[in-house]
């Protein structure tokens, strides 16, 4: 393995829930839904499956779902050709790389915010580029809250792109307009790409809605938006994603992203076409459900004894191990699924600096109430 890519041999979602497969722990570890999507999503898979869509779809995406994908995004006031501004991907993670080997090469810097969503520091290694990290801080309250100084103080001449993922995996931030306001000035200001992961677009709380960087003021020519289906529609296993962006800008991802997958999902397509465009009532069930799944989960951690960080999105909710009596949630975490029989995943490994982070622990809850009641039931063993 050449020396860029050592650091990257397996990923924490993997050993971790081969972890708890074999413990048989609870687990609220990796992110995903133990339920189905919509049924008219699967019974359309089932059509095009057996109605003959099981060649290779068109490069860029099948037409159907690159439209549907366009009127989609109408609901952020933001417009895309389909023809020449969309580009359908295996899923956000290869968008996402794609965009980054398309974009950035040795010698340049990529700004990324830190806890980083994993694939990020892997993206930029097999581009040969550099990762500037700037964390984000915890607030009194208990928020994640972006450094916009540190951020301003990390651009330099070799400063290309920046990475930015509202709602926020691991910590269920979603960023304030301020913060993205800052974000997109400072693009602006220094003629920076913003790389943005919205897969967690639909799932934001309390009545708060998603806004894309792209629809900031000198962004929508300079941003790669970038959203998938697993999220949205309890499909994390389609791998159907999406690119949106002005043409020399999905021109060049698409030029990476031909020669990585080519293309992928033909039968698959036309299904998140149809959810895109007759879904949204359910997804807005799901995202309902996962509120009150937030605050299940949340409320049965602070009973267990841990201080529990405030979720505004996405599938997570961060607790602070130290109140149990536990310095170092890493070394907890390894531990969880034998002792206990629950697997969380630990915040440190999303980040190059381990000691800042060392307290929190990541738990998912897409998961049935009974899943969380029984993780719950467990994780008062800890006192
Ligand atoms: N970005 C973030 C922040 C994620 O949590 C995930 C995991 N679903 C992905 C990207 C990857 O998305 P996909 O499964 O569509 O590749
Ligand atoms: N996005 C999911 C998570 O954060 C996992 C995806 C994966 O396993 N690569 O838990």
């Amino acid at each position: 393995l050449v020396p860029r890519l050592r650091p990257f041999t397996s990923t924490i979602f993997a050993e971790m829930t081969a972890l708890a497969v074999r413990t048989g722990a609870i687990n609220l570890g990796q992110g995903f839904p133990d339920t189905d999507g919509p049924v008219g999503m699967l019974d359309a898979a089932k059509n095009a499956l057996y109605g003959g869509a099981n060649q290779y779809p068109p490069g860029p995406g099948r037409p159907e779902l690159r439209a549907a994908i366009a009127r989609h995004r109408e609901r952020y006031g933001l417009s895309y050709d389909p023809d020449t501004e969309i580009l359908v991907t295996a899923g956000a993670t290869e968008a996402i790389t794609a965009a980054v080997l398309a974009l950035t090469e040795p010698g340049d810097e990529v700004l990324v915010i830190e806890p980083y969503y994993d694939s990020y520091p892997a993206a930029i290694a097999m581009a040969g580029a550099t990762r500037k990290v700037v964390p984000l801080a915890e607030g009194e309250d208990g928020r994640f809250v972006l450094d916009v100084q540190a951020l301003r103080a990390a651009v330099t001449p070799a400063t290309r792109a920046i990475l930015v993922n509202s709602p926020h995996n691991p910590t269920g931030t979603v960023f304030s307009e301020a913060e993205l306001s800052a974000i997109a000035d400072l693009c602006v200001k220094n003629d920076l790409v913003a790389i943005t992961d919205e897969v967690y677009e639909h799932l934001v709380f309390d009545g708060a809605e998603h806004r894309p960087l792209a629809a900031f003021p000198g962004m929508r020519e300079r941003t790669v938006s970038i959203s998938s289906a697993g999220k949205t529609f309890n499909c994390t296993g389609w791998k159907i994603g999406w690119v949106c962006a002005a043409p020399e800008l999905v021109g060049a991802v698409k030029a990476a992203k031909q020669f990585i997958t080519f293309v992928s999902g033909g039968p698959l397509q036309p299904a998140v076409a149809h959810a895109l465009d007759h879904e949204l009532d359910w997804v807005d069930a799901l995202r309902k459900s996962l509120e009150a799944k937030r605050d299940r989960l949340s409320a049965g951690l602070a009973e267990a004894g841990f201080a529990v960080r405030p979720s505004f999105g996405t599938y997570f909710v961060c607790a602070d191990v130290r109140p149990l009596g536990f310095t170092d949630a890493a070394e907890l975490a390894w531990q969880l699924p034998e002792r206990i029989g629950v697997a969380a995943v630990p915040v440190s490994v999303f980040t190059d600096h381990p000691e800042q982070w060392k307290h929190l622990l990541r738990f998912a809850f897409c998961k049935r109430d009974e899943v969380l009641d029984e993780g719950i039931k467990r994780l008062h063993e800890l006192r």
